[in-house]
């Protein structure tokens, strides 16, 4: 429906929001890729998730611009290069069923399929296997109950790498992390796109 849509309006930009482009050239915000340690993994992301970054984001998950994933690829792959192993395995984080169900596609799957370093990589597919609350909303605590055990990841060995489009607290990135570990994978790090700064967190440890 979006899509029929995007068809009969001409597109604006998702920033500055003038058309005729879903995004204009100069609107993009520059990447500055980034890492850390959260809890122990190294975490790679090219974007804090403020100002052009977050109407980027928005503009592909809340309102289904499909078109700007390949946009967010591009920023993934910097961020992938920041990593000091690059694995030939990766994970997705799965979509609840309420969010496939709205959406019809997996958003970080999508990106992924653009990335030119990412697309050729073996996937690990996990599920969710309990129910779990939306995240938005909830403080850093609730959202690592609300996430403990909530993944089963297939069985299997060797580096792997998780990737997603927002960390926020990290909860999703690292319940995956450990039920990769159970499942037998060794987790060589965790690429997303952006890192969204919550008021009042305390980073563990920040290395350029
Ligand atoms: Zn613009």
């Amino acid at each position: 429906m979006s899509a029929l849509l995007d068809l009969l309006f001409p597109s604006k930009c998702v920033v500055c929001e003038r058309p005729p482009q879903l995004v204009c050239v100069g609107c993009l915000p520059a990447p500055r890729p980034q890492s850390e340690l959260l809890s122990g993994y190294r975490l790679s992301y090219a974007l804090d998730l403020e100002g052009a970054a977050e109407k980027l984001i928005t503009g592909y998950k809340d309102l289904s611009k499909l078109a700007l994933a390949r946009h967010l690829a591009g920023y993934l792959d910097e961020a992938l290069e920041l990593l000091p192993v690059r694995p030939a395995k990766i994970l997705v984080p799965p979509s609840s069923r309420k969010n496939f169900a709205r959406r019809g596609y997996n958003p970080v799957e999508l990106i992924c399929s653009k990335s030119p370093m990412l697309r050729s990589l073996n996937r690990v597919s996990a599920r969710s296997i309990k129910f779990t609350l939306d995240q938005r909303g909830l403080s850093a605590k609730d959202r690592r109950e609300n996430l403990e055990g909530a993944f089963e990841v297939e069985s299997g060995s060797g580096p792997l790498l998780i990737v997603d489009d927002v960390v926020t607290t990290g909860a999703t990135a690292l319940s995956l992390a450990s039920a990769s570990a159970a499942a037998g994978f060794e987790v060589a790090g965790i690429c997303v796109v952006a890192r969204r700064n919550s008021p009042g967190q305390t980073r563990e440890s920040k290395k350029a």
